[in-house]
């Protein structure tokens, strides 16, 4: 698997993704949804 790393700011919070870590257990728009918006921004 190829490893990806994607960064999200808002300048003041930066969201550090990787997909190696990632268990697409959803619990990030579960718990947050008005920050975690996967259909808007992946
Ligand atoms: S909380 Fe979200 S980003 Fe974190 S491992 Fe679960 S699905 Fe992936």
């Amino acid at each position: 698997m190829k490893e990806v790393t994607k960064e999200y700011t808002n300048g003041e919070v930066t969201i550090v993704w990787q997909n190696a870590l990632c268990t697409h257990s959803a619990n990030c728009v579960k718990g947050l949804p008005e920050v975690f918006r996967p259909r808007e921004n992946p």
